[in-house]
């Protein structure tokens, strides 16, 4: 083969070229078939070669890709605005298109200091996010970011607001009820917004399930009602990251509809366009644009590639592609399936210390001892050695370890497209229960199994 001057996530290691996608389904040139369990980067939602979406793409792409912002508006960004408007909750009707969902974060948290600057409140420009969080990786995402594994080798340049901790029922203290640990995690907002002074606090950012860094960990009832009530004590705004959870993935349109929350910006990526072009959006209630709009006037964001006609046509047929096949209310559905597959397994195997999740957006914790929950330690590996072995078997998986302490801890993401059907998911956990129960056999071998 040709050398090869891409650079790789793993310098050195050989990767196979996929060659072609069929809902749920990749195939790579070899010819080998692998499930997509996880969508990609939980992305692919609606599963690959979906023929609309080929057609809607090239009907754009026909009459025209890119037309700059600063030029134009075209039918393909209104319409997708006005159909993001429609799914989003309460006033969040204003959406500003970016490309991926780090630029989508980022875009909110320069919105959320610039609404407060155009108010007067010059100083409130810190965002309070969470550990175990993971937002993106540009610098501005980064600082948000409560991942202490891609954070590392830049701390000393990130933009850091204070973090508080995430809820984690799984690790919650022993004896606590899930309703005293929710409080008390959502409390942990109000200190920080007083150890630093409301005056200086611009918002507050979270996941509604956390995803990369921590394996779909769902919080409690209560917790997101109770961060609400403390943002707007103290006038702080709620972005949610609904980068992985939105767009029906959780089983509701946005992640943060199972609570009845509303915030007051959202991130949204990903599922958005579900991987056949990259497109993002920050969006926004109609006060913080209103009031931006009575200021200045001039939204403070902006890339190359924000609303190109291409991307919106895109994301907008996958929009009417989910509506039209019901793919939020089937998420919930074949999700509550999929969840009871793996809670069986984590019976089964005493490699898995818990399996959770909403809607299509499951995980998976492995634990070296399921009595104390003791965590294996990052440098083993068991994450990686599963993710390899469900490969080989024809399985994709997605890692989300490291997120909490960088040093143990391991989990991984189950979200198959929102097309998977029942059958599909058997097949999925047939895979995925032998991937596992061949590493446990390793680990034991290795002694590293008690
Ligand atoms: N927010 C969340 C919740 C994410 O899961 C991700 C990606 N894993 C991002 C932001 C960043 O998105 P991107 O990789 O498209 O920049």
């Amino acid at each position: 083969m040709q050398r090869s001057y891409v650079i790789k996530p793993e310098l050195g290691k050989s990767y196979p070229f996929v060659s072609h996608g069929k809902g749920i389904y990749l195939y790579d040139k070899e010819g080998n078939r692998y499930i997509d369990g996880c969508s990609g980067a939980v992305t692919a939602s609606i599963g690959h070669g979906v023929e609309e979406i080929a057609e809607a793409m090239y009907a754009q792409a026909r009459s025209v890709s890119f037309a700059y912002r600063s030029h134009f508006s075209s039918d393909a960004v209104e319409e997708l605005g006005a159909k993001l408007a429609e799914w989003a909750p309460g006033s969040l009707n204003w959406s500003f298109f970016v490309s991926s969902g780090s630029e989508a974060t980022e875009t909110a948290q320069k919105i959320a200091i610039q609404y407060w600057q155009e108010k007067g409140y010059a100083t409130k420009n810190r965002i309070i996010s969470r550990w175990m969080s993971y937002h993106g990786i540009t610098m501005g995402a980064l600082s948000m970011s409560g991942h202490v594994l891609r954070r590392k080798r830049f701390v000393p340049l990130l933009a850091d607001g204070p973090k508080i901790s995430p809820p984690y029922p799984y690790r919650r203290p022993e004896g606590m009820s899930l309703e005293a640990y929710a409080l008390a995690c959502a409390n942990e907002l109000e200190t920080a917004i007083l150890r630093i002074g409301p005056e200086h606090v611009a918002a507050f950012i979270a996941e509604p399930v956390i995803g990369a860094s921590g394996g779909a960990v769902v919080p409690p009832d209560g917790y997101f009602q109770r961060i609400r009530e403390i943002c707007d004590k103290y006038q702080v705004l709620f972005i949610a990251d609904e980068v992985m959870t939105g767009v029906g993935r959780t089983g509701k349109p946005f992640g943060i509809d199972h609570w009845g929350v509303q915030p007051d910006l959202m991130a949204l990526g990903k599922g958005m366009s579900a991987g056949y072009t990259p497109m993002a959006a920050a969006m926004a209630t109609d006060d913080i644009i209103e009031t931006i709009a009575r200021g200045s006037g001039l939204i403070m964001a902006g890339h190359t590639y924000s609303a190109n006609p291409q991307s919106a046509a895109v994301s907008l047929a996958v929009l009417r592609y989910v509506e039209k096949h019901q793919l939020v209310e089937k998420a919930a559905e074949r999700g509550a399936y999929l969840l009871s597959r793996l809670r069986e397994l984590a019976d089964e195997l005493p490699l898995i210390g818990e399996a959770r999740g909403l809607g299509m957006l499951c995980g998976l914790e492995f634990v070296k001892d399921k009595k104390t929950r003791e965590p294996f330690p990052l440098a083993q590996g068991v994450t990686a050695r599963i993710i390899k072995r469900a490969f080989e078997k024809g399985l994709l998986i997605y890692p989300a370890t490291g997120g909490l302490d960088g040093v143990a801890g391991d989990a991984v993401i189950i979200a198959p497209p929102l097309t998977i059907t029942t059958e599909e998911i058997d097949e999925l956990i047939a895979l995925l229960k032998e991937s596992i129960a061949s590493v446990e056999q390793e680990l034991r071998q290795e002694a590293l199994l008690v």
